[in-house]
């Protein structure tokens, strides 16, 4: 396995949409490999593939679901794996938070995105799965997903937290 470099502002890969993948083969699975290596390296909640300049409907989640608190030293991370996914339900319920992106350090932008999410997707050897998720991890794959279109919080958020942050006046 191997750190890839993360993709920042101004590349224009990350405004462009990308391809399916159609080969599940030994590059596929180094791809992934090197994508969670670089994700945990970065703690980072997640990684599309247009993030590690490849152009493909690919991406990693944290998947904190079972996660302890607080985290042991020793905890392994455990990550999922989209191949082509394809998100089949949004609710209309939403929440809007602060999200962070590893391709733009340093901006924190607020997004509304729905509460719970199901996607559909293929693993690193082309079999379907279904899953449906809420918290962290549904709003993790709806900012993934849009990357793999070419969309970024800087397209989403409404307002970023440095302008909002009260320079001016007293700091307590
Ligand atoms: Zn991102």
């Amino acid at each position: 396995m191997a750190l890839r470099t993360i993709v920042q502002d101004g590349d224009p890969i990350l405004k462009k949409v990308c391809r399916p993948v159609t080969k599940f083969d030994d590059r596929l699975a180094v791809l992934l490999d090197d994508m969670k290596e670089t994700l945990s390296d970065a703690q980072g909640l997640g990684l599309a593939g247009p993030q590690v300049g490849m152009m493909r409907r690919v991406f990693v989640c944290l998947d904190e679901r079972d996660m302890p608190d607080p985290i042991p030293a020793d905890y392994e991370e455990k990550f999922i794996e989209f191949v082509n996914p394809e998100i089949e339900y949004l609710s209309p319920e939403t929440n809007e938070m602060y999200e962070g992106c590893l391709s733009f350090p340093g901006h924190n932008g607020a997004v509304t995105r729905s509460d719970k999410v199901k996607v559909k997707a293929q693993d690193r050897s082309g079999n379907w799965f279904e899953l449906e998720a809420e918290g962290m991890l549904a709003r993790c794959i709806q900012h993934e997903n849009d990357h793999l279109n070419g969309v970024t919080i800087m397209d989403r958020a409404t307002h970023f937290y440095e302008d909002d942050y009260p320079n001016d006046g007293d700091e307590d």
